[in-house]
């Protein structure tokens, strides 16, 4: 599993190519993180921060991506596998971790 470095300035930097405008961290009691695309930002489960770092990480690129592409397609997909290598497993990972009660 690739993880992704904090402090990989390109990597942010492309990830910051999404547009973001804004970030916020909040409890929240039903979603680990979401988006508003119209104000280009993502919030944040504060949750998150007692959660393995691939777990943060993976809901991060998840949300700005949505800034994007608004749901999963192939593109969206496609965009996770190039940031994340096989998300899929990191997906997996974080619904067994996390639990499924909180949606993305
Ligand atoms: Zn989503």
């Amino acid at each position: 599993m690739r993880l992704l470095v904090v402090d990989d300035e390109p990597q942010i930097r492309r990830l910051v190519q999404t547009g973001l405008a804004g970030w916020q961290v909040r409890q929240m009691k039903t979603r680990w993180g979401s988006c508003n695309i119209e104000r280009k930002s993502i919030l944040l489960n504060l949750e998150l921060a007692k959660k393995p770092v691939a777990c943060l990480e993976y809901i991060i690129v998840h949300e700005l991506l949505h800034l994007r592409i608004p749901n999963h397609g192939p593109v969206w997909k496609s965009l996770m596998r190039s940031h994340l290598g096989p998300y899929e497993q990191r997906e997996e990972r974080l619904r067994q971790i996390v639990g499924l009660d909180r949606t993305l």
